[in-house]
């Protein structure tokens, strides 16, 4: 019987691409959304994924908006974790908003929504917690003390559910992409992407979408069941930790 994943954010960008790599893997597949109504009808229009609209940042929203996924597509065997926004800028200059809303979307929703689904995967003694983090998190980022933070305390994190998880058959790692094209990073003006950006990548180009997709479908499968706590570059070179 086909496994079910949950990917947040998985209407648009990288968890898009997630969501679709997974399908075309034979996962049934439930995509979460915010608020972007519009995209989310053409992604499920389109792919024929089924999508369910919740904010990660709300503890009793996730564990409502899971319980319809359970219900309607049954346990989740694959949850990853990949809605995540920015909202930059230089500490002197944040907000307190600017901090927390950072935290709430990027942080607190790794807890509100792997305590929502980890008591299933215990039972059942299965589970696969993919975690995507960023560069940012693991090498700092001028203007992003907010993102950098959430998404380094996300290694820490899933550090700690792999070590929880490890006799029961449950695998938590953390993906940390570099720059990606998505609509995230073409908020960044293209000056700032030819002049700054690409000169730090020796690849030579951003990465695609499907390439941290594909990070996903390995750590969700079979084979990589003795990887556990792990965190995975796909950063074309940009930073080797
Ligand atoms: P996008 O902005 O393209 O898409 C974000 C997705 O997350 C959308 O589906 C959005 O829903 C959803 N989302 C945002 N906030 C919430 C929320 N509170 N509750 C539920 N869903 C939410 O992002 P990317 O694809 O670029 O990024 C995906 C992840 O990858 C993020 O965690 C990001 O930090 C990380 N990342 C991205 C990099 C990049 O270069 N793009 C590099 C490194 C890491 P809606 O459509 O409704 O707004």
């Amino acid at each position: 019987m086909s496994q079910v994943a949950l990917v947040t954010g998985g209407t648009r960008g990288i968890g898009a691409a997630v969501s679709k790599a997974l399908a075309a893997a034979g996962y049934k597949v439930a995509a979460n959304y915010a608020g972007n109504e519009a995209a989310a009808a053409e992604f499920s229009r389109s792919t024929g994924i089924s999508v369910f609209q919740w904010n990660v940042a709300d503890f009793d929203a996730c564990r409502d908006g899971i319980k319809n996924v359970t219900a309607e597509l049954g346990p989740i065997d694959v949850l990853v974790n990949n809605a995540g926004i920015t909202r930059d800028s230089t500490l002197h200059k944040m907000s307190l908003e600017q901090w927390r809303e950072v935290m709430a979307t990027n942080l607190d929703s790794l807890f509100n929504m792997t305590r929502n689904v980890i008591e299933g995967m215990r039972a059942r003694r299965f589970g696969r917690i993919i975690n995507i983090s960023s560069i940012n998190g693991q090498k700092g980022q001028f203007g992003q003390a907010n993102y950098a933070a959430a998404k380094a305390a996300a290694l820490g994190f899933t550090k700690a559910v792999a070590h929880e998880g490890a006799a029961l058959g449950i695998t938590c790692n953390t993906i940390c992409p570099g720059y990606i094209a998505t609509e995230m990073v073409r908020a960044v003006p293209i000056e700032t992407l030819r002049d700054k950006v690409l000169p730090q990548i020796p690849v030579g180009r951003l990465g695609e979408p499907e390439e941290v997709a594909r990070c996903v479908l390995f750590l969700a499968s079979a084979d990589a069941g003795f990887i556990t706590g792990a965190t995975l570059t796909a950063n074309g070179g940009q930073y080797m930790a």
